[in-house]
């Protein structure tokens, strides 16, 4: 057996979604919608169907799919792409960065990466023998430790890892903070691997891709996703955005692993990438107004709540809860405890931890907030009637 593979545990997220299954509790956990993504996407899916979209679709993508990701790159971020060369098809952004990653890393080589970390980077950097060097982010404001981050480059260092909007922190980084990587990758001629799954869902501040960052255009493979675009997590549709000499070894990876991604849901997805951008807009108004039930609601039952300008996470300190977290709790057993007291699921923070940065922090947990309104109010009640 792999021992890579064999020894990891099962991911949190479906630990808890079978826990509240178990117990009929209201999940927060895992981060999907509660609703379905707009009908006239999932009739497009289902009329190619009966369209014969149902042999393999081209390697790296159907075109109509390929050029949509281009205009939407050139549309919300003014990069000039060719759907040629520079766009690549996955099966959701996992496979993406599974993809990118194979792409780009030899076995010793280092990539940084940036915790809480969403929980399949380290895994596949590891089962291709290399090396993650971990960067913690500092609660509650989740400021970027730039000395840290700096003494994480070295002549080994081959990539970055760069979630943003960041899943769970909430975080979006800022122009700023983007350049100060960009310098840093640079410096020590790094890649950037940018997981943008969330690059709609940002609440009154702009998602900058650090691809758009000058001399960053050469440096960066831009990771897109139908999923939380369309509200559609289901489907795993992923793209590529690269520079065409890594974008072939990325469609070489892809070769390998799944060759092609299924052709209905690709041209549904085309159609969505070319929505108005009033569509955009409203996805982020309509999240930003759940974040807003929710933060309001715990802030008054009395959880520390952390700043969150994206994604469908919500972070929260438990610790101001007083007696409610029983002595030497952590996290992960108050969530496990809340599920079955409480009826409403989350996923504890330090999950996003690897063992070998030391202690995580044992006091934060996740909401997903991308649940309709009545819900999280029912989610609410449910912890106001148990703390
Ligand atoms: N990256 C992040 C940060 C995510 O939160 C997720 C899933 N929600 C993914 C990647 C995977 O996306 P997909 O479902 O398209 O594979
Ligand atoms: N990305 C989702 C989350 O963070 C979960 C996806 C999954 O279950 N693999 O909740």
């Amino acid at each position: 057996l792999n021992h890579q593979i064999a020894s990891q545990p099962t991911t949190i997220f479906t630990v808890m979604s079978a826990l509240a299954a178990q117990h009929g509790a209201i999940n927060l956990g895992q981060g999907f919608p509660d609703t379905e993504g707009p009908a006239h996407l999932t009739e497009t899916a289902a009329a190619a169907l009966h369209d014969g979209r149902n042999q393999y679709a081209p390697l790296t993508g159907l075109p109509e799919l390929r050029e949509a990701v281009a205009r939407s790159n050139a549309r919300f971020y003014g990069l000039d792409v060719d759907p040629a060369t520079e766009v690549v098809v996955t099966s959701g952004a996992t496979e993406a960065l599974a993809v990118s990653l194979a792409a780009l890393l030899n076995p010793g080589d280092e990539v940084v990466v940036i915790e809480p970390a969403y929980d399949t980077y380290l895994p596949v950097i590891r089962l291709l023998g290399a090396i993650p060097k971990l960067v913690r982010l500092t609660p509650p404001e989740w400021s970027v430790p730039r000395d840290a981050l700096a003494a994480a480059f070295g002549p080994k260092t081959k990539a970055i890892l760069l979630n943003s909007p960041m899943n769970p922190t909430g975080k979006v980084f800022t122009s700023e903070e983007l350049g100060f990587v960009a310098g840093l990758l640079q410096q020590h001629d790094a890649y950037a691997i940018c997981d943008e799954v969330y690059e709609h869902l940002t609440f009154g501040v702009p998602h900058v891709p650090l691809m758009t960052l000058p001399g960053m255009r050469d440096r960066c493979l831009r990771i897109g996703s139908a999923g939380k675009s369309f509200s559609l997590t289901g489907w795993k549709v992923g793209y590529v955005t690269a520079p065409a000499r890594l974008a072939a070894v990325v469609a070489k990876a892809h070769q390998n692993l799944v060759f092609a991604t299924a052709p209905n849901l690709q041209r549904a997805v085309a159609v969505g990438l070319d929505q108005d951008t009033a569509y955009f807009t409203t996805l982020a108004q309509d999240m930003t107004l759940r974040r807003d039930i929710l933060a309001a609601g715990l802030r008054e039952i009395g959880f520390g709540v952390l700043p969150c300008d994206g994604t469908y996470f919500l972070t929260a300190d438990i610790r101001t809860l007083g007696s409610v977290v029983r002595n030497g709790e952590d996290d992960q057993a108050w969530c496990r405890r809340m599920t079955a007291e409480a009826g409403v699921a989350l996923i504890p923070v330090s999950a996003f931890y690897d063992p070998s940065g030391g202690e995580a922090p044992g006091y934060l947990v996740r909401f997903a907030f991308c649940k309709q309104p009545l819900v999280l109010e029912q989610a609410l009640t449910r912890f106001r009637d148990r703390v």
